[in-house]
């Protein structure tokens, strides 16, 4: 079977996260996410988080240098040589253009990309009630997915925050964000035949078999 290498595209609070969780454990990916290294980096206070920090408190994208390097070398990795799912990245057509140079390198090729569609009021309400565990980031929210116990992740009993980030000011500057720099990637991946569109205002359930039936449609196309 060929490698999958996949990309998870879509405005913040789309459900990359939730579709990722799954995909991931379904198909043996390593998944990266990119905000989640970010985050973990301004935590443990590194050189990456000294730089990173004050651009996401203020929901700005953190530059293409210093993003592009992290997520490269784990794509590059040994842990990523039979398939990736990568989420949150790439932003930028630059960050695309980078990406695509590494895998050529590699002689290797993305299979597709997964653009989650959402408008942006559903964006501002989903992420004002998101709460992510402060261990992994596993992700609930309040309404449409709250955990069993309430304050507690359901899979490793770490406590369940609300992101700084996800504050309807930063939210709206977020968005701002990736229209003016991001929904570009979509007609980018579109003209090189990648882009694979599903409407995620659907339940999670339903967005996850319509990919997994996009995914197999994939492999079957390729064996013909
Ligand atoms: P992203 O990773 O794209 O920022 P998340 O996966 O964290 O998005 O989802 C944002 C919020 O919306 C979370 O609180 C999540 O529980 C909720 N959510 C995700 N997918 C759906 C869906 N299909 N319907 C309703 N709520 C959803
Ligand atoms: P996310 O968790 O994906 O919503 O990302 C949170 C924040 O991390 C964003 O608002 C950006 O500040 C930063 N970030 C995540 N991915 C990227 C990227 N590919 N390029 C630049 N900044 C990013």
């Amino acid at each position: 079977m060929s490698e999958l290498n996949l990309i998870l595209l879509g405005p913040p609070g789309a459900g990359k996260g939730t579709q990722g969780e799954r995909l991931s454990e379904d198909f043996g990916l390593p998944y990266v996410v990119t905000g989640n290294l970010l985050r973990e980096a301004v935590r443990d206070g590194t050189d990456l988080g000294h730089k990173a920090e004050k651009y996401m408190k203020e929901g700005e994208l953190v530059p293409d240098e210093v993003v592009v390097e992290v997520i490269l070398e784990r794509v590059q990795s040994d842990e990523a040589r039979d398939g990736f799912l990568l989420d949150g990245f790439p932003r930028t057509i630059p960050q695309a253009e980078a990406l695509g140079e590494a895998l050529g390198v590699l002689e290797r090729e993305l299979t597709a990309v997964l653009a989650i569609e959402v408008p942006d009021d559903e964006v501002v309400r989903r992420l004002s009630g998101r709460r992510t565990c402060v261990k992994a980031g596993h992700v609930y929210h309040l309404e449409f997915d709250p955990p069993k116990r309430e304050g507690i992740c359901d899979q490793d009993g770490s406590r369940l925050v609300q992101r700084e980030d996800d504050r309807e000011d930063v939210v709206r500057k977020r968005l701002r964000e990736y229209h003016d720099k991001t929904a570009r990637l979509a007609s980018y991946y579109e003209e090189r035949g990648l882009l694979r569109r599903f409407d995620g205002c659907r339940p999670p359930a339903e967005v996850n078999d319509h990919i997994r039936a996009t995914l197999a449609t994939l492999r079957l196309e390729e064996r013909l």
